[in-house]
């Protein structure tokens, strides 16, 4: 498990009783980094794709150099008030509160093919928000992608019975 080793797990953060789990330490390994990349390019190279969306903001960190490798576009989906042209956003629930997140209104064109791509999925809320700004543009989800699932949370069953699939290059059980 060369990835899934190199996650760091920090307990209570950003709150008590979280288990945080660190990406940077895949990052900041030459080989882990690698490693992350070529394994997603490997799974979407014969796919039909064309653009990859990445999710603000360690979305954007896997999904930049993968469009980059792939020779696709990136696209990027960011929160509320950080895009300077015309977007459209959605609205959706936390645990306390909502949050919004958007999308330039001409960064995807109507019927092109658009690979999600963020960190981690753990309630899927933020994934799902970002598929549904994609599909209301007229896009459709080849995949959604992510290095890590955390699937007791239950993310990947929601996209999943929203008809999406998931993929995930690891999973830590438990929360
Ligand atoms: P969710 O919408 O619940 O699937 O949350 C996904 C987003 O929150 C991702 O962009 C993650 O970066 C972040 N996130 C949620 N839970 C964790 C966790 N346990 N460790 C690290 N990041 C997390």
């Amino acid at each position: 498990m060369p990835i899934k080793s190199r996650v760091r797990t920090v307990p209570h953060y950003p709150k008590p009783g979280i288990l945080f789990r660190d990406i940077t330490t895949v990052l900041k390994d030459p080989v882990g980094l690698r490693l992350t990349v070529d394994e997603l390019a490997r799974r979407y190279r014969d796919m039909k794709i064309d653009k990859i969306a990445g999710i603000e903001s360690r979305g954007f960190i896997l999904a930049a150099p993968l469009a980059y490798v792939l020779g696709k576009g990136f696209v990027p989906i960011r929160k509320k008030g950080k895009l300077p042209a015309a977007t459209i956003g959605h609205d959706y629930e936390l645990e306390y509160g909502s949050d919004r997140i958007e999308i330039h209104t001409d960064a995807i064109e109507k019927g092109e093919r658009v690979l999600l791509v963020d960190d981690l999925i753990a309630t899927g809320g933020t994934a799902q928000a970002a598929c549904i700004l994609i599909e209301k543009m007229g896009g459709q989800i080849v995949e959604c992608a992510f290095m890590i699932d955390l699937p007791d949370i239950g993310g990947r069953a929601r996209l999943e019975q929203g008809g999406h699939t998931v993929f995930a290059l690891c999973e830590f059980e438990g929360d």
